[in-house]
């Protein structure tokens, strides 16, 4: 909403874009000095806050009404425009040329099975959604928030779920990375400047920097949106962090068949842009230059921490958290990516940038944060490692730990009609993790549960041989 007053000096606009509580009033002079005024930025305060609006205040949320949350107790605050939602679809269906997905299509808690929370499911449950309100300040000694409008939001407990923000190749201060036409893929409106980009460029060059998920996966949709795809990476194979070089020929192999270049062991160094400032090229410390209409960059994230710099307990790039998402700051827990937990099946602090745990972690910390309210405390976090990515017809999931040997089992030639492979992982004589390409249910389940139970190998060959029939002995 905008509305428009003149005075005799001076036109104030009262642009609503916070929130329907926050609002900016802009003040133009008419010397043409302009002026940024903060007023009637409404002071909130909330039995418990959720910052962040993305996976795990969603499931967080949903944690807050099973255990009993009253009306105006609760808040989430996003600097997103939408209600949370299952952030994965943005680099999936959210990007189809056909039948894409759309919002409130994939509203949390949609991912796992779950209802879906529009909107109106927020309202009707009394929880206040302060949608477009960034927090640029965080004091946890006073506990409370600023927000860009100036507001202060108190609370009496925090969830800290602020997820990941995306590095980007100027943060290396790569030549021309600031072009237009290069993209990042974080939050829905960067899809939505994708998306927008992708239609007028259909039949032209799109360039990927970056051999993670999300490389790959936003190779598949480019190339699926008639774009002619070159992905480019420094390692020597896709997803190295969890891949084994047999697991990556595959996907490799495949991308290729489906038409995708592949250009591993060298980096984008700089980007040509046209008089229009739009990329136009990528320039390879190899010497080769590619050209390019589109530019996707997924070289990583990291945790947004910075609020709270000084003031709670890091470690490992995250907040430092106990089994309940508790920080050492009385009353603030932290979910998702941003926490950094005792992951009890491997005696070891880590971090995890993956929806699963975004999910079960803000439950964990809801539950534990209601038990405390009884002085009770509720069974430690017991987590098993769990990712999954789905590209063009294929879809892997992964449990465990991907540490030690590894046994490749299964058919995993890329022209197979029907692929199905996949990857023990052994430690010490036992099975740690386990991956599988082109799973049915039953058959990821099976391979869960082996992760899970760390079962002992005797013969590696007869694992070989054996392949997923090992994993549904138990
Ligand atoms: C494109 C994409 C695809 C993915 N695909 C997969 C997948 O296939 N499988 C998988 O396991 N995982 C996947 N992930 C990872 C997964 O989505 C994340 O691990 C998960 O979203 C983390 O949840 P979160 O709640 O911690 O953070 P997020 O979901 O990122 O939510 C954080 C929220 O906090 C808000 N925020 C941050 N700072 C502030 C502030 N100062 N003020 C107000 N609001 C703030 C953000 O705007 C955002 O809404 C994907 C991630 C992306 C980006």
């Amino acid at each position: 909403m905008n509305t428009t007053t003149s005075t005799a000096n001076s036109v104030f606009h009262c642009t609503k874009v916070f929130s329907r509580n926050f609002c900016k009033f802009t003040q133009i002079r008419s010397n043409n000095i302009n002026l940024n005024l903060f007023m009637a930025a409404e002071d909130k305060s909330f039995k418990y806050v959720i910052l962040g609006g993305g996976v795990s205040a969603g499931y967080a949320a949903r944690q807050f009404t099973k255990e009993g949350v009253k009306p105006g107790e609760l808040a989430i605050i996003s600097k997103e425009a939408v209600a949370p939602y299952e952030r994965p679809a943005l680099s999936k269906a959210y990007l189809f040329p056909e039948s894409p997905a759309r919002l409130p299509g994939f509203h949390t808690c949609v991912g796992s099975g779950g209802e879906r929370q529009l909107p109106e499911w927020y309202t009707e449950k009394g929880i206040e959604l302060l949608l477009e309100t960034e927090i640029v300040e965080a004091d946890l000694a006073s506990k409370s928030l600023t927000s860009a409008a100036g507001a202060t939001i108190k609370y009496d407990s925090l969830i800290i779920a602020t997820g990941s923000t995306v590095i980007r190749l100027s943060d290396f201060g790569v030549q021309g990375a600031d072009a237009k036409n290069i993209f990042y893929l974080r939050e829905i409106d960067d899809a939505d400047k994708l998306n927008e980009t992708i239609k007028g460029k259909k039949g032209g060059k799109a360039v990927i920097v970056g051999g993670g998920y999300i490389g790959l996966e936003l190779g598949a949709v480019l190339k699926l949106n008639d774009l002619d795809v070159t992905m480019v990476y420094p390692e020597p194979w896709c997803m190295p962090r969890l891949f084994t070089s047999g697991i990556a020929a595959f996907y490799e192999g495949y991308y290729k068949n489906k038409g995708i270049q592949i250009v591993k062991g060298t980096v984008a160094t700089g980007f040509d842009s046209n008089e229009n400032g739009e990329v136009k090229a990528v320039k390879l410390k190899d010497g080769r230059v590619l050209d390019a209409d589109i530019v996707v960059v997924g070289v990583g994230g990291r945790p947004l921490v910075s609020l709270f710099k000084g003031q709670v307990e890091e470690a490992k790039g995250g907040i430092k958290t106990d089994a309940s998402f508790k920080t050492d700051v009385p009353n603030v827990y932290a979910v998702g990516d941003v926490a950094t937990f005792p992951m009890k099946l491997y005696n070891e602090l880590r971090r995890v940038e993956h929806v699963d745990h975004a999910r079960k972690s803000a439950e964990q910390a809801v539950k534990a944060l209601k038990a405390s309210e009884e002085g009770k405390t509720i069974d430690e976090y017991d987590y098993l490692p769990y990712f999954y990515s789905r590209s063009f017809n294929l879809s892997w999931q992964f449990y465990g730990d991907n540490v030690g040997d590894t046994v490749l089992f299964g058919d995993n030639d890329p022209t197979s009609s029907d692929p199905k492979f996949g990857t023990y992982w052994i430690k010490d004589g036992k099975v740690v993790g386990a991956f599988l390409e082109n799973g049915t249910p039953e058959e990821n389940k099976a391979i869960a549960k082996v992760a899970r139970l760390q079962p002992p190998v005797e013969n590696v060959d007869q694992l070989a041989k054996e392949g997923l029939t090992f994993a549904s002995k138990f």
